[in-house]
């Protein structure tokens, strides 16, 4: 029997960056794995981990924070100082997808299924006939008294949503598709009963756990199939989780190549959130207290006053770096006709009137400054004035921090399905921008 990963895709040629954000999707089925993902690279480079609840270091240089499903690291050695501000990259690294009850198990039909419920806005019918693996992070007891976190990640294809034949239901190519999360989105993971075996003890015994150590868990259902290069050119790229895994890796690459540049603008900081597909607020999201904290901290430690830390974020810009709509060749009336937007054509920068997207013109202005520099082309986007608009992370951060922020991400088709697509072009050069922003100060100029 053929792995998912022996199927037809395309394999990504092993040199570059394409499948270096390949091996990052794949690595990163949660939000928890991209934390894990961007950890090991952070360590891989010498960055410290930091305790919140521990003091502070005092020492400037290299470190990384944690909080849940979100991660922040930033580099204040090497000339990085915070008294010319921050330079911020900030991205989301959850994405739409079915998340396991608490109580899991049902039975229907000769067939054991899972419950789960529909986490942000989820494309339903992109997870129909999906061969699904399972990951996430059950917590267990330890012998310290404190739970600890076990990450889960089965790259197995243990469930399924199956559609419904045709034959029963024939007018669903005329009247469309109509799924109801509740009834519909039930996947099977199983014959008989869930007497022959639930899933939590089907877990534990792939963890190598006892069951009744597992006190809780945060477990969800990803696609199996491998990110592949699409068209007969080459020039596409499918993958689960684009949005916004492709932001999290750009900016990553991004952050690692600009620090230790000995550049004096401003400590560069990786923001990575979790909850943004559900409105960013919680403990770990973008609208909490998770990035001021930092940056307050790392202020403080660095000696500034409290007047100086004002204008240390006066002085701060931040990009929010998340995914944007390619125009559809299908459904051209969807899109702004004056705002036509092209894969493989540059990054895009995103506008709204009403502060659904951050970017501002003197925002704008700067990144256009920079990217006229490095001759990188922008598009610019706008929704039509009839069809209600999305958001990022972009206008909580800036309102929450007072910092300039600009929003500006790679066009995708798709947006939300379980498999997404972009250009192949597009990421390398959006995370060049990104590189040469971390290194610019507030003018827009790159220092050598
Ligand atoms: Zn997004």
């Amino acid at each position: 029997m053929p792995r998912p990963e022996d199927s037809y895709a395309e394999p990504i040629p092993a040199d570059g960056y394409m499948e270096d954000l390949a091996g990052f999707i794949a690595a990163s089925p949660s939000p928890l794995h991209v934390v894990e993902s961007i950890r090991r690279r952070l360590e891989a480079e010498s960055f410290r981990i930091v305790d919140e609840s521990e003091p502070w270091p005092t020492e400037p240089g290299r470190h990384f924070l944690i909080r849940g499903g979100s991660v922040v690291a930033w580099d204040s050695g090497a000339g990085h100082g915070p008294s010319r501000g921050f330079r911020i990259v900030g991205a989301h690294g959850d994405s739409p997808n079915l998340r396991i009850r608490p109580r899991p198990d049902r039975d229907g039909s000769g067939f054991r299924q899972l419950g789960v419920e529909v986490y942000g806005g989820v494309l339903l019918n992109s997870w129909l006939d999906r061969d699904l693996g399972l990951s996430g992070r059950v917590m267990v007891e330890s012998a310290s008294g404190r739970p600890e976190p076990v990450l889960v990640h089965i790259d197995e294809p243990i469930a399924r949503v199956p559609q419904l034949a045709i034959h029963l239901d024939r007018s669903i190519n005329t009247d469309g598709l109509r799924l109801d999360p509740q009834q519909h989105i039930v996947p099977i993971w199983g014959t008989g009963t869930s007497e022959n075996g639930d899933l939590l003890g089907w877990v534990a015994e792939r963890q190598d756990l006892d069951p009744a150590s597992i006190l809780a868990m945060d477990l969800m259902l990803h696609d199996l199939t491998p990110p592949s290069l699409v068209g007969a050119d080459r020039t596409l790229f499918a993958a689960p989780r684009i949005d916004n895994q492709l932001s999290c890796h750009a900016g990553l690459r991004a952050f690692l190549g600009a620090c230790g540049t000995g550049t004096d603008s401003g400590v560069p900081v990786l923001a990575v959130f979790d909850h943004e597909e559900v409105g960013s607020e919680s403990q770990s999201g973008a609208a909490g207290s998770l990035l001021a904290t930092i940056l307050e901290r790392v202020a403080v430690a660095a000696g500034l006053s409290r007047d100086q830390w004002f204008a240390a974020l006066a002085d701060s810009m931040c990009i929010s770096a998340d995914g944007a709509h390619a125009t559809h060749p299908n459904y051209p009336q969807r899109h702004e006709p004056d705002h036509q937007i092209r894969v493989n054509a540059g990054p895009v920068l995103k506008f709204n009137a009403n502060m659904r997207y951050a970017t501002d013109a003197q925002g704008a202005a700067e990144v256009e400054a920079l990217a006229r520099s490095l001759d990188i082309p922008l598009q610019h986007f706008v929704t039509r004035g009839d069809l209600p608009c999305g958001s990022t992370i972009g206008p909580v951060t800036a309102s929450r921090l007072g910092v300039r922020t600009v929003d500006i991400g790679v066009a995708q088709l798709s947006m939300h399905s379980a498999r997404e697509m972009c250009g192949s072009l597009d990421p390398p050069l959006f995370s060049r921008l990104l590189g040469a922003f971390f290194c610019s100060d507030a003018t827009g100029k790159v220092t050598p």
